[in-house]
This record gives C-alpha cells, sequence and structure tokens, in this order.
C-alpha cells in the first residue's frame, strides 16, 4: 500500500518523491515516458556526445538551499553560459552590452549612448528592453527601438507565433539589456552544471528502498479524479493518500473545458565530423533563420569527444494535444489562457489530497531551480513542517 502517489519524474515528481521516502512513506512514481528526469533527460549520440533530449537545460539559481539540496545528488562544476546572437553578419554577446553595442555601432555613437544609459540607469547592472522603449530621452529610445528589432521582435515572433507586443512581458524582461561588459546569459548566484550530466541527479533522487517508479506509464490509465465527490481513485479503487501531479492538468481532466494552449518545438538533432561547430554554447538567430537557436552540447557537457560535435536546432510550433509527437514546452501566458487554466485548477482545489506542482501542472514559465523550490515548499505544506 503506497503513502504517496507522484505523476512525473521531472524535478517536480522526484525532489518531493525523494523527500517524501525520506520521511519513511511508500511512493509510487508513474511517468508516462521511457526513462526519469522529465525535460531535463540526457542520451548520448552514437558519436558519444551527451545531448539534452528535450532542448538545453544550464542551471542557474540565486537559491543557496536549493543549490545545496542538489549537490546531494551529484557534484557540479563551475559553468557559466554564455550566448552570441547572430546580428546583421556579427557575432555579438546576448544578453546585449557594451560590446555588442560597440561591435554594431560606430564608435562616436557608442560614446553618446553608454553614456546616457549610465547617467540615467547607471546604478542598475541591467534593465529592460522595454523600458528602453519608453524613455524620453531620444537617444535611448533610438537605441531601444535599434535592440528590439534585432534581439527581440524577429526571435519572439518564432517563438511565440504572436506579435512582440502579444507577448507577456515577464517573458521578454526574461532576457535584460545589460550596461556593462558582462556577457554572461544569466547574471544568477550560482551557476553550475552537472559534472556527469542531469540523469545521474534523478537516479540517486529516485534510488531509495520507499520509491517504486512505474515508466511508460499514463496516469490517465491508473488515475481518476472525482471533481464532483472531491476523491481521487487508483485503479479502480479510492486511494486516500497524498497524490501529486505534475503533468498538464488538462489532459488529466479530459479536457473538459478544452485544450490548453502551450508552444511546442521540433528539435532537430545533428551529428557533425568536424572538432566545434561554433563559436559558443548557444547561438541565438534574432534576425535570421525558422530555427530560434542552435546549440552545441560539447559546451555544456564538458566533454572531450575529438573530431565529433553535435548541435540542436530548435523550430518552434503550435502544440497540439492530440499529436502524440508534441511535447507541451512552454505555457502561453494571456488572459483567455489563464482564465481556462483556473478553470481546470478550480475544479481540483478542494480536493484534500491531491496537489499541483510544476511547470506543467501550474502552468508557469518555471525554471528548474523555482521548480525544486516550489517542490521544497510543498513538502513542508503538506508536512506542516514551518
Ligand atoms: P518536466 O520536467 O516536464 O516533468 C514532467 C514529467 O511528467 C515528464 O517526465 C512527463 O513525461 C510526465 N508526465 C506528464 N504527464 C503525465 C501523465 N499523464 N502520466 C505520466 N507522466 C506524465 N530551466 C532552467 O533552469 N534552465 C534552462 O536552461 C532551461 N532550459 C529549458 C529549455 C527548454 C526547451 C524548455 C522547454 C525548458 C527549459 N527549462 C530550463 C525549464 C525546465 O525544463 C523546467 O523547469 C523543468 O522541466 C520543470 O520540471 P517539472 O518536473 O515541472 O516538469
Ligand atoms: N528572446 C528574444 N531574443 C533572444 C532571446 C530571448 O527575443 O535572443 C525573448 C523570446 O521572446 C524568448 C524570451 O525572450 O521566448 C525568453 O528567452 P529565454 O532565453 O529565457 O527562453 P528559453 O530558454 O526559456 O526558451
Amino acid at each position: 500500500m503506497k503513502d504517496v502517489i507522484i505523476v512525473g519524474a521531472g524535478f517536480a515528481g522526484s525532489t518531493l518523491a525523494n523527500l517524501f521516502a525520506n520521511i519513511n512513506k511508500k511512493v509510487l512514481v508513474i511517468d508516462k515516458r521511457n526513462h526519469i528526469g522529465g525535460n531535463m533527460y540526457e542520451e548520448t549520440r552514437d558519436n558519444g556526445v551527451r545531448v539534452h533530449k528535450y532542448g538545453p537545460h544550464i542551471f542557474h539559481t540565486n537559491d543557496k538551499e536549493v543549490f545545496e539540496y542538489l549537490q546531494k545528488f551529484t557534484s557540479f562544476y563551475f559553468y557559466e553560459h554564455r550566448v552570441i546572437g547572430y546580428i546583421d553578419g556579427e557575432y555579438v554577446p546576448i544578453p546585449f552590452n557594451f560590446k555588442s553595442l560597440e561591435l554594431l555601432f560606430p564608435s562616436d555613437k557608442v560614446k553618446l549612448i553608454k553614456e546616457k544609459l549610465l547617467k540615467t540607469y547607471g546604478e542598475q547592472k541591467k534593465v529592460s528592453i522595454l523600458d528602453l522603449l519608453n524613455d524620453s530621452d531620444d537617444v535611448i529610445r533610438e537605441f531601444g527601438k535599434y535592440v528590439y528589432e534585432k534581439v527581440f521582435v524577429h526571435y519572439t515572433a518564432k517563438q511565440w507565433n504572436v506579435p512582440i507586443s502579444e507577448v507577456d512581458s515577464s517573458v521578454i524582461n526574461r532576457v535584460p539589456v545589460i550596461l556593462g561588459y558582462d556577457d554572461r546569459y544569466f547574471q544568477d548566484t550560482y551557476q553550475a552544471m552537472p559534472k556527469n550530466g542531469y540523469n545521474e541527479i534523478f537516479e540517486n533522487m529516485l534510488d531509495n528502498k520507499n520509491i517504486e517508479v512505474k515508466l511508460d506509464t499514463n496516469a490517465k490509465d491508473l488515475l481518476r479524479i472525482d471533481t464532483d465527490n472531491k476523491k481521487i481513485y487508483y485503479d479502480n479503487k479510492e486511494f486516500k493518500g497524498i497524490v501529486i501531479y505534475s503533468g498538464p492538468l488538462d489532459e488529466l481532466l479530459e479536457y473538459q473545458y478544452g485544450p490548453l494552449p502551450y508552444r511546442s518545438l521540433d528539435l532537430v538533432f545533428e551529428d557533425r565530423d568536424e572538432n566545434y561547430y561554433q563559436p559558443s554554447s548557444v547561438v541565438n538567430y534574432t534576425v535570421s533563420e525558422k530555427f530560434t537557436r542552435i546549440t552545441e552540447f560539447k559546451y555544456l557537457s564538458n566533454q572531450v569527444v575529438k573530431d565529433n560535435t553535435t548541435i540542436l536546432k530548435e523550430y518552434p510550433l503550435t502544440y497540439d494535444y492530440k499529436n502524440k509527437e508534441h511535447v507541451p514546452y512552454y505555457a502561453i501566458f494571456n488572459d483567455t489562457n489563464l482564465a481556462l487554466y483556473k478553470k481546470y485548477y478550480d475544479s481540483v482545489k478542494d480536493i484534500d489530497n491531491f496537489y499541483l506542482c510544476g511547470r506543467l501542472a501550474e502552468y508557469k514559465y518555471y525554471n528548474m531551480d523555482a521548480v525544486v523550490r516550489r517542490a521544497l515548499d510543498l513538502f513542508k505544506e503538506i508536512e506542516g513542517v514551518k
């Protein structure tokens, strides 16, 4: 008899499974995929290069407790992520910084723009592109328009398939403009990659006598949520233990209010007979091409693989829940979609033993560290720990 059933073996599910198992609860983890690790899962290509099967995952956080918690399951190596944008034939740092400015603008303009930016925003190290666009100074506004056009407008249109004006500002503001020469993609205190890859973290999290993992198993086939009577059935019997769900909520509730919109990706891997393909781990194609970015995994895996490399091109596409090949990667934030999510949420929120955790289940744009934080907090909430 299990105490806890968890759907999904990504960071949400695996963290909670580990925490419950450690207090001697019997845990069942179900995942519909044939592997654990959720979207962080890595596999090795025939050429020996380890790749992230569901797109590039770089760990970064300001949350010391999360970073310390994860170090129980793997050793990390220091890795600061740098991204280059391909703009009008030049490779320039993204986020756009003073070096990018110098590479793309004549020197007299560079001097003037830098002075103005530092005078207006000098205390800040980074600034939102949306603030630059609305600045009262003509020079700053013109500069903002340029960066908006060359870095954000086309990439965003590719990624979200709508004009940038319809994309939530929190999404755009994930990538700032840097007032200085810091050329790191993230500015977090802790930036690191797992030495032996992500899989080891999940193997160690779930390696516990109290945890049973069932793969290739869709929760829909075993779990039934009776939203009217606020009961959960597992294998046709009422289950009174704790159920934590980290998959898409519309799927579990049989799309009764219609499907929740997501963006998906066609991930195209290419093995190449050369030592390196590009100058950096990630190159963003912010103006040209149908794909958004190219990732070269050797830079992320810290591997030495001679004369072979593997790259990944990400082609955004509209998620179709009926297409078995599609993965719901990104929730799309707008009032309509959030209202639809709320309908699903409201129909389960009063079920005492049912909890939602994770990027899909909560319809949020969580990074990995935010999901681990949410799982740590949810565990405390369920167990009543202060
Ligand atoms: P997931 O990892 O998606 O795990 C959910 C699991 O639930 C999956 O294994 C799925 O198979 C399973 N599941 C779903 N439905 C069912 C069902 N009905 N029955 C059984 N199992 C089910 N974050 C960063 O911090 N840094 C990055 O660089 C980064 N890069 C990213 C790049 C891409 C392309 C994407 C899409 C995301 C990226 N993220 C990144 C975010 C990161 O992927 C998420 O924060 C993380 O995956 C969330 O973990 P999770 O457990 O909520 O979900
Ligand atoms: N973005 C952009 N140009 C870039 C990088 C990002 O316009 O060169 C925008 C785009 O809308 C994207 C968002 O900023 O969806 C967030 O970017 P991030 O790199 O955080 O996306 P993720 O890695 O989560 O796909």
